[in-house]
């Protein structure tokens, strides 16, 4: 019987393909960079054709090397909120993908705050009115593309799953996680909401079905033979299966192009009053259990701009070196909001800034206040959590950041709080591979798919209370020079 799981984990900068076995080993990948296009300021497209060829390129290859027989399942896991336009019957997009990123919309999501619908879509989705999730880029996109007004009931709308599930199977379905993001589903029912539908001008029938994270959602002959697609969830769902935050508490944080931090709910939908998002965590037969969430927009894309736009460094890596080159941040503070900034402050058209220099101040001191910037924005989010009754016994990290060691440390001592590093770094991949165990009947549960997760590293609290509340008060007036 094969039990070897192909995760196909289309993110955000990049596309990549995985092999693991049962126990969780992972066996191959292949990974190919996306184009990032910026037409405007706070705009972000990507090209839907090159995302589907270069996946599937990415699949075909780990596919390829494969023992024949031995994948039993694919699992499906990315960026979320972004959203691709096309034409059924031509398998053709019809426009860009507008990215999660993106922040066209807010003049319309300012006018639908202004109307008084925050509280009423809050009450329905668990979101807020932001242009981060899809509904308002569905809106924009229908409004101001003609393509897809002629298109006519050939139009398909979905997040990027369902742009994949639909080129690889046909099927026009989203999963209730991805679902969950769009703003466009009533979070309690797991279905589309004709308030929602209509508030945001979306026609029903352009929309997938929403079905579960782990079942038989169709086959493809695209990788050989034929093989059932099984799982899927957006990344950071999937990123908190692999960190196997299973239990209502249990705490992820990923640092990646942007930072994701969940807390598992258990099956009731948690209610925030501190600006954080209720979301699904997976969906299994039918059953919805919940996360709250503090999405945090810019975090290694800051370290990506200090090196390909400002040229302040020259690679990620060297971040933790030069961090580590000065005693502190020397009064420099760093307030990362190049896309406006997330949870929970939500203010999108709030602009980055860096403050406290002098003729003392080094690069140096600049990149290490990017990087401590991180465990800041952490801070406050901490705060928001544990104001809404879900406070971090101990956070469970990954990212292509938590590479950076400095960084982990200065999350435990900030957060004064145990950080634990999985020493095998891509938890989303694992996640949807779960998933897919769950899905294809490898696993009963995803509490047996845990045994997948690997090997463990931690980080513990080693800063003492007064240095952590010089950064926390520093940093608390430069956020407030930014938001005014
Ligand atoms: P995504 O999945 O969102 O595309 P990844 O999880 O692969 O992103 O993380 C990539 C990000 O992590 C990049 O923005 C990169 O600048 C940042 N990064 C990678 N290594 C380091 C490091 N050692 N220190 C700081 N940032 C890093």
């Amino acid at each position: 019987m094969p039990d070897h799981i192909l995760v196909i984990d289309e993110g955000t900068t990049s596309t990549r393909a995985m092999l693991f076995s049962a126990d969780g080993t992972p066996l191959d990948t292949e990974q190919q960079e996306l184009t990032q296009s910026y037409p405007g300021p706070g705009l972000v497209e990507h090209d839907p054709a090159e995302i589907w060829d270069k996946t599937l390129a990415c699949a075909r290859a780990v596919a390829s090397r494969a023992a024949p027989g031995s994948i039993r399942a694919i699992g499906i896991t990315n960026q979320r909120e972004t959203v691709v336009f096309w034409n059924r019957r031509t398998g053709e997009p019809l426009a860009p993908a507008i990215v999660w990123q993106d922040r066209r919309t807010a003049p319309l999501c300012r006018r639908l705050k202004e109307d008084g619908h925050e509280t009423a879509v809050q009450a329905k989705t668990g979101l807020l009115l932001d242009p981060y999730f899809s509904a308002t880029k569905i809106a924009w996109a229908c409004e101001n593309w003609p393509q897809l007004r002629e298109a006519g009931d050939d139009l398909a709308i979905g997040t990027i799953e369902s742009w994949l599930i639909f080129k690889l199977t046909g099927a026009h379905i989203t999963d209730a996680t991805n679902a969950s993001r769009t703003a466009l589903m009533a979070i309690g029912s797991g279905q589309w909401d004709d308030g929602l539908l209509s508030l945001f001008g979306v026609d029903r029938r352009h929309l997938p079905e929403i079905v579960d994270c782990a079942g038989s959602f169709g086959e493809t002959a695209l990788l050989g033979g034929s093989i059932p697609i099984c799982g899927m969830a957006g990344d950071q769902q999937a990123a908190a299966i692999g960190q196997a935050c299973l239990r209502p508490g249990d705490t992820k944080a990923t640092f990646g192009t942007g930072a994701f931090i969940l807390t598992q709910a258990g099956r009731r939908l948690p209610t925030s009053r501190h600006r954080l998002l209720s979301t699904i965590a997976w969906q299994l037969n039918g059953e919805r259990h919940y996360a709250l969430e503090g999405a945090i927009f810019v975090a290694g894309s800051l370290i990506q701009w200090l090196r390909d736009s400002v040229k302040l460094i020259r690679t990620s890596a060297e971040t933790e070196e030069i961090a580590r080159s000065v005693p502190d941040n020397g009064g420099v503070y760093l307030v990362p909001a190049l896309s406006g900034l997330g949870a929970p402050h939500w203010e999108p058209e709030a602009r980055a800034a860096i403050s406290g220099l002098s003729f003392a101040s080094t690069r140096a001191h600049i990149v290490r206040a990017a990087l401590e910037a991180m465990a800041h924005q952490a801070s406050d989010l901490k705060s928001a959590f544990a104001a809404d009754g879900q406070d971090w016994a101990k956070l469970r990290v990954d990212g292509g950041m938590m590479a950076n060691d400095w960084l982990a440390q200065d999350l435990a001592d900030m957060l004064d709080l145990e950080v634990e590093r999985p020493a095998f770094a891509e938890t989303t991949a694992l996640g949807a591979a779960m998933l897919a165990g769950v899905g294809s009947g490898l696993f009963a549960d995803l509490e047996e798919a845990a045994a997948m997760r690997g090997k463990l590293e931690s980080f513990t609290p080693k800063m003492d209370g007064k240095t952590r509340e010089t950064r926390l008060s520093g940093w608390k007036h430069a956020v407030e020079a930014v938001i005014g």
